[in-house]
């Protein structure tokens, strides 16, 4: 068993306690349903032949059809895909949609590859892994380094293999092809009204807050452009390739244009005189809210005593080890879980599948509309756990989401009905 997948697991270990949880639901959720491992084979420009690891883990079904995002980079792992399948399960039942979880990967560095290699290697992923997915039994997404182009190449593939049209196998999609409004912006978006949401019991205000993000992809741009637009001071974002920071703050709107032309935040417009930092202390920087946006685990018992921020937005899936939870608690910073800081992106694939089910597409203040209100009603839901248990806000998300899965399984029949 891998470390990531221990981990993911030592919160359902924690959270069991707390919840009065048949324990064959738990030993059910302890492990995934299903995991495929394939090899992709793909021809290469040059005319050689490449083989590409790939998986990928229906986590759990109990409460619906698995979803989850297909991620490409050189670090995927069986272990990385069987535990962010678990908290894709957990999530979609924090924000009550009627999902599993799942998630896929293919051991892949993009940069490496040329836009033919790419469309080849997203055909080649669905060729390997048609059987697993469906409408009505696995459902991907975009995720780090797939986009809307890769779900659209992938779903035109499912469709050939399976001589029907549909679309709403793959979310993210291009508008054009059954893409809803909204899909690209509903993760950072999200975040930002999970922020809002809990703005009083965080004891935020927007104007006098300064907030630092790992990061600046689609989920990060999003959540930094919505917040610099409520009036939070940005002071530091970085990529792949470094970072930028003024504590007199910068315009997310700008630095993009600058990441455009450039192809990294390094060296972009800032308000004031921009600092050197060494862009692993980014998160460490003096500020309120710091916001990981990129990698899984930045927070560790290592590292966790070093952070400055009243606040962790967890917007990348997660960036703080379970350990390091404990000593962020005893030092009063607070955790917005990922399960729910990240949950915008899933809540509007879920509106996708339905558009796409129904034939009918909704404008984007429609659907903005839905993801703000599903946002606020969990948050609140959340707070009332909060109070009521005496809980921190992820073990309340977690309580709040295992209860969930627990009725459903309930609902079938337990021990306890049958004995
Ligand atoms: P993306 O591919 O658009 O962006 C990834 C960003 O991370 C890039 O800017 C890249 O330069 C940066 N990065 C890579 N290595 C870095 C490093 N060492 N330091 C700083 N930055 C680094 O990906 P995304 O879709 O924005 O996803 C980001 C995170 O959000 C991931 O953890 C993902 O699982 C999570 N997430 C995304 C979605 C979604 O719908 N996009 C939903 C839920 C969770």
């Amino acid at each position: 068993m891998g470390e990531r997948l221990t981990a993911a697991r030592k919160r359902l270990e924690r959270v069991a306690d707390l919840v009065d949880v048949d324990p064959e639901v738990i030993e059910r959720l302890y492990y995934p349903k299903e995991t495929l491992a394939a090899s992709l084979p793909v021809r290469m420009d040059d005319g050689s032949m490449r083989s590409f690891k790939a998986w990928r883990c229906r986590y759990d079904d109990t409460r619906g059809p698995t979803k989850g995002g297909l991620r490409f980079h050189a670090s995927v792992s069986a272990d990385e895909v069987m535990a962010l399948g678990f908290w894709m399960t957990f999530k979609c039942a924090l924000v009550d949609i009627p999902f599993g979880g799942a998630k896929g990967g293919v051991q892949v560095d993009t940069s490496e590859l040329s836009s033919r290699e790419l469309e080849r290697l997203s055909r080649s992923f669905v060729r390997a892994f048609t059987g697993m997915l469906g409408p009505n039994r696995d459902i991907a997404a975009p995720d780090m380094y797939t986009n809307s182009m890769v779900m659209a190449w992938m779903a035109d593939e499912f469709g050939a293999a399976t001589g029907a049209h549909t679309p709403e196998v793959f979310t993210g999609k291009p508008l054009q092809l059954g893409g809803s409004r909204g899909r690209d912006e509903a993760t950072g978006r999200g975040a930002f009204h999970a922020l809002t949401a809990l703005k009083d019991h965080l004891n935020i205000k927007p104007e006098t807050s300064r907030v630092v993000i790992q990061g600046f992809g689609n989920a990060a741009y999003e959540c930094a452009h919505n917040l610099f637009d409520d009036g939070y001071t940005i002071i530091g974002v970085s990529d792949s390739k470094g970072a930028l920071f003024d504590p007199d703050g910068l315009d997310p709107a700008e630095v993009k244009q600058h990441k455009r032309e450039t192809g990294s935040v390094v060296g972009g417009p800032t308000k004031g005189t921009p600092q050197e930092i060494d862009p692993d202390e980014l998160l460490f920087q003096e500020c309120d809210i710091a916001v990981p946006a990129a990698l899984g685990g930045q927070f560790t018992t290592r590292n966790a005593e070093k952070v400055q921020a009243r606040v962790i937005l967890e917007v990348a899936n997660g960036p703080v080890s379970p350990d390091a939870d404990d000593l962020l608690d005893k030092n009063g910073v607070v955790v917005v879980p990922d399960i729910f800081a990240n949950s915008g992106g899933v809540i509007v694939s879920h509106l996708e599948w339905v558009q796409n089910r129904s034939g009918y597409y909704w404008s984007l203040a429609e659907v903005r509309d839905r993801l703000e209100h599903r946002i606020s009603d969990t948050a609140e839901e959340l707070l009332k756990v909060l109070d009521e248990k005496a809980l921190s806000l992820r073990e309340s998300a977690y309580f709040l989401a295992l209860s969930r899965i627990c009725e459903a399984a309930q609902a079938r029949g337990t021990k306890r009905f049958f004995s």
